[in-house]
C-alpha cells in the first residue's frame, strides 16, 4: 500500500475507533492552553490539569501572569518538573503576548514559534485546536505510531516526522488524526509493553504487524 493510501485507511479507521478523540489539556481560553502546553513538557496532562486553576486563582489573566514575580509562578509550577525554566517561560511568554499582540495569542505559525518556550509542536496544537487551522502535532505518540505502521521509516526526530507526514496526510486531517494517535498510543499501540496488536484496529495494514 503506498504512504498515501495508507495514511487515508489509518485515518478512516482511528475516525471510527476514538470519534470524540480532543486534547485532554483543559483550557478555555488560548493563552491558557499555551500555558498548559509548556508545563506539560515532562509531566502528564492529567498532573497539568490539577496545577493550573491553582496558576489562575493568583494571576488570573495574560497581564497578571506577565507581572508576576517568577518565583512565584515556580513555586506554584513546581510540582509539573523543570519548575525554574517552566515559570521563566510562562512569564516572558505573557510579557510578549501583552506587549506585542495586545494580550491575544496570535494566529500565525510563525508568530508563535517566537514565543518564549513555544517549539513546533506546541505551535502546531495552538494552530490546531484554538484557530482550526491544518496542524501536524509531532509528540512522543505520534512519532511511535507514524513509524510503527510504516507512515514513516526509521524518523525520531519530531521536526522530520512533520515534515513527512505533510506530504501523505490531508491538511484539514492532521490535527485530529494526532489527538487519536495518543489515545491509540495510550490505550494500543503503547510504548512500556509490548503494544496490543491482536486487538488493534491497524493490525491488517501496519506495518510492524505484517
Ligand atoms: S498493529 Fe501493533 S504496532 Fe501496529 S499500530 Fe496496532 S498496536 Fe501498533
Amino acid at each position: 500500500m503506498r504512504k498515501k493510501e495508507l495514511a487515508l485507511a489509518v485515518i478512516e479507521r482511528l475516525k471510527k475507533e476514538y470519534p470524540d478523540s480532543d486534547c485532554t489539556l483543559d483550557y478555555n481560553e488560548a493563552w491558557k492552553l499555551l500555558i498548559s502546553v509548556r508545563l506539560a513538557a515532562q509531566c502528564t496532562d492529567a498532573r497539568v490539569n490539577i496545577i493550573v486553576p491553582k496558576l489562575y486563582e493568583k494571576f488570573p489573566d495574560v497581564n497578571a501572569l506577565a507581572d508576576a514575580p517568577v518565583e512565584e509562578i515556580e513555586e506554584i509550577v513546581r510540582p509539573c518538573g523543570l519548575g525554574k525554566s517552566k515559570a521563566r517561560d510562562i512569564n516572558a511568554c505573557m510579557k510578549m503576548i501583552r506587549d506585542q499582540y495586545n494580550g491575544e495569542v496570535p494566529d500565525d505559525f510563525d508568530a508563535l514559534l517566537k514565543l518564549p518556550g513555544v517549539g513546533r509542536k506546541s505551535a502546531n496544537l495552538i494552530m490546531g485546536d484554538v484557530f482550526g487551522k491544518p496542524a501536524i502535532v509531532t509528540d512522543t505518540h505520534c512519532i511511535r505510531l507514524s513509524n510503527r505502521i510504516g507512515l514513516v521509516h526509521g524518523i525520531k526526530d519530531p521536526k522530520k516526522v512533520e515534515m513527512e507526514l505533510w506530504k501523505i496526510i490531508p491538511p484539514e486531517e492532521g490535527n485530529s488524526l494526532c489527538h487519536r494517535f495518543v489515545d491509540h498510543g495510550r490505550a494500543v499501540c503503547t510504548a512500556r509493553t509490548t503494544p496490543y496488536c491482536d486487538k488493534c484496529c491497524l493490525a491488517d495494514i501496519c506495518e510492524k504487524n505484517l
